[in-house]
């Protein structure tokens, strides 16, 4: 972290100037980084700040990708399975009606909401949220969006959910004549989309971009 020729105590300082780590809580002044560069805590290590070059147009590329394969990946076949003569095409919009046809309605209701309907929410938020830093309207709409995007982004359980498909696609390998479908390839291809855009969407680019208006108010 530079050095900064301003040695006044942190209790003087403008709240804009001071950042706390999410890890330890250390207070200290907000180190001032380059594109590409990235600002670490000196008592933890836990990363502080991230500068990603062109975040705005690289995320909206992203969420975009990731909203395109949001379909093919819930409702194309994840696999093709050929069991005692019977064919089936299984896909997660397929395994969530069998689950609530087979009276697990709690469960269905659960990998329904965590594997489709929380992502779509998230990822519409994310959308948003690019579009409204994009175009410098809506600010205080964008900031609402990416408060919602932060209370969804724990229930929101693709990993998990692919975790299992592995699990039952190793499992029925020697069972059933066991084809892989288009859909576990879209399914993969939103999991990595939705990964590359968290790296991307850095927290602090965003904040600071959906804050632009708050900032100009508070200097004049
Ligand atoms: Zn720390």
């Amino acid at each position: 972290m530079p050095e900064q020729a301003e040695q006044r105590p942190l209790s003087e300082l403008p709240l804009h100037d001071l950042i706390a780590c999410h890890e330890c809580d250390l207070l200290m002044r907000r180190p001032e980084i380059g594109e590409e560069q990235k600002a670490c805590c000196p008592r933890c290590g836990y990363e502080l700040v991230v500068h990603r070059s062109q975040m705005e147009r690289r995320a909206l590329a992203l969420v975009l990708t990731a909203l395109l394969l949001f379909v093919p990946a819930n409702f194309l076949p994840i696999m093709k399975l050929n069991l005692l003569g019977q064919t089936t095409h299984d896909t997660v919009w397929t395994g969530v009606v069998g689950l609530y046809n087979t009276g697990m309605e709690g469960v269905a209701l659960l990998v329904f909401l965590c594997s489709m309907v929380i992502p779509l929410i998230k990822l519409l938020c994310q959308l948003a949220v690019l579009i409204c830093i994009n175009t410098r309207r809506a600010l205080g709409l964008g900031v609402t969006f990416y408060r919602l995007y932060h209370h969804l982004k724990e229930w929101g359980m693709l990993e998990v959910y692919l975790m299992g498909i592995l699990v039952s696609i190793v499992k029925l390998i020697d069972l059933a004549d066991l084809h892989l479908g288009i859909g576990l390839v879209c399914f993969i291809g939103l999991l990595l989309a939705q990964v590359w855009l968290e790296v991307t969407m850095s927290p602090h680019q965003v904040w600071d971009a959906l804050d632009a208006e708050g900032e100009t108010h508070a200097r004049h």
